[in-house]
């Protein structure tokens, strides 16, 4: 669809929105990849554990797509896995909640799971996955002339444009290079199935993570974090760079560039919480980066304890993000590092679960407190961030009850401001922690004795300034590096303290 003009919004209904785990391999020798594909997306579950899918080239001429819900060992039955059969391409999804989008009914909640495939006949035949937001989707289609609302999510209708592209010229590599670059103001890292051929492709300012390897015999694996190609025995890996549509098929490897070059703005999310720790973006390892956020943080705040404003008897982390910082953070302090939650492995993470009591829930459900380091304590307790305050606030609800003596919440991220319009469901912008708190309400809302949050320049500083200039930071600034359908002023409370101790 060339040609098609940008036009600004004032939509205010963002749809359904994604925020997930990508998956792609090709083998040269037809082989079950059903079992392949569902161990990389285990090593993604944390970026979606609300559905899955998998779909592979398993018959002549045909891609066979399984759907799931829940996480990915729910999905999917080893009698499943097999029956997939041999395949030469498959490619896999995780997704995370989108149930409180409006208007998203169970039927289009269950079409909105990935890979959405198409099928029009042999040569326009393909499946799609992404990990991204499109705020464009919605203007892009009433200009089109489609109904957004018919569609299962902005993927769906991307998808869908490929599609009817597909049929007019007869090939899908070729529809997703026009199709794709009207999307130059959104976030996606996407994988891509024809019958032949397995396509990856990132946005251009490269938002979200994917990168990509060579397998050990033979073939390739892209996957949105390194962990979900380390599986397979890919020791080696390359970012798909921003802009970049890698094309895997018999003939190897081939790159293209889809877009004009734009400033990279990497999810700055992806290395305080998002990301698994032994993510590396940008030759950035995040567990390195979170080590020296809870250093940025210590360094920081370090005269509150060297003036005595503030005695810790004890530093600890909230798992998982928080544990690492911890550990920076009581290295650079010079106090003694304890845990104090133990993290039941098998329940998924509590912020990307649909709504608030379903949070609480699952706060309980993961974590279970160690009275024996925390009765009587006086504790620095390193978190990631608060978004909405309810995973923060249950979780220093959970160390009261347990019988700590004063808790001092510190986080590795500055206050988050702004809706995130590339993939991070936080909600409507009023239920923003710090928006709607000046930090003295925040630190009586939390029931902390302080609290205290990491400045932008320090944690550009603790992913590594190279990487830190190169970075998305419009959640806590409000700096868009888009349009954007919706753009928000400073909170009207106009505190921008960081720290505060309450009296
Ligand atoms: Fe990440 Fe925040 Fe930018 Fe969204 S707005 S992409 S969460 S840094």
């Amino acid at each position: 669809m060339p040609g098609l003009e940008a036009i600004s919004s004032p939509e205010i209904d963002h749809g359904p929105r994604e925020h997930c785990g990508v998956f792609g391999i090709y083998v040269p020798k037809a082989a079950e990849l059903g079992g392949a594909i569902a161990s990389s997306l285990m090593n993604l579950q944390h970026r979606g554990q609300d559905a899955a899918g998998i779909a592979v080239n398993s018959y002549e001429g045909g891609i066979v797509v399984t759907p799931g819900e829940g996480l990915v060992s729910e999905s999917f039955t080893d009698r499943e896995l097999r029956g997939m059969g041999e395949a030469t391409i498959g490619i896999g999804h995780t997704r995370y909640a989108t149930s409180d989008a409006p208007g998203m009914t169970t039927e289009k909640w269950r079409r909105a799971i990935q890979p959405i495939d198409k099928n029009y006949g042999t040569n326009v035949n393909f499946a799609l996955g992404e990990n991204g937001h499109s705020d464009q989707a919605q203007r892009i289609a009433t200009e089109l002339g489609f109904n957004f609302n018919d569609f299962a999510s902005d993927t769906d209708f991307k998808a869908e444009l490929i599609a009817k592209r597909a049929r007019e010229i007869d090939n899908v590599e070729k529809a997703v290079i026009d199709v794709l670059p009207m999307f130059d103001d959104s976030a996606f890292s996407m994988t891509i199935m024809t019958k032949d051929e397995l396509i990856a492709v990132r946005d251009p300012r490269g938002f979200r993570p994917l990168v990509w390897g060579e397998l050990p015999n033979g073939g390739y694996a892209v996957a949105s974090e390194v962990a979900g190609l380390s599986i397979l025995g890919i020791d080696k890996h390359k970012e798909v760079m921003p802009g970049e549509m890698l094309v895997f098929d018999k003939n190897g490897v081939r790159s293209q560039t889809l877009f004009e070059p734009k400033e990279p703005k990497l999810c700055l999310f992806e290395f305080v919480y998002t990301s698994r720790p032994d993510n590396e973006m940008y030759e950035r390892t995040v567990w390195d980066a979170r080590f020296d956020m809870g250093r940025e943080l210590a360094r920081l705040y370090r005269k509150l304890f060297d003036e005595g404003l503030i005695k810790v008897d004890y530093v600890s982390g909230v798992p998982e993000s928080g544990v690492i910082a911890a550990h920076g953070f009581a290295e650079e302090i010079g106090r003694p590092y304890r845990d104090i939650f133990v993290k039941n492995r098998y329940v998924g993470r509590s912020f990307i679960q649909p709504t608030a009591e379903k949070q609480k829930k699952g706060v309980r459900d993961k974590l279970n407190p160690l009275p024996h380091n925390i009765v009587g304590q006086r504790l620095a307790v390193i978190d990631d961030s608060r978004i909405r305050g309810t995973t923060s606030n249950e979780t220093v609800e959970m160390l009261w009850e347990a019988g700590a003596k004063e808790l001092h919440l510190f986080l590795t991220s500055p206050q988050y401001l702004y809706s995130c319009y590339y993939g991070m469901q936080t909600g409507d912008h009023t239920r923003l922690s710090a928006r709607k708190n000046s930090i003295e309400q925040e630190a009586l809302e939390a029931n902390v004795t302080s609290l205290h949050y990491l400045p932008l320049e320090n944690l550009r500083t603790a992913v590594g300034r190279r990487v830190g200039e190169r970075v998305c930071t419009a959640c806590f600034t409000g700096d868009y590096p888009t349009d954007v359908s919706v753009k928000l002023g400073p909170p009207a409370h106009g505190d921008s303290r960081l720290s505060y101790i309450r009296k």
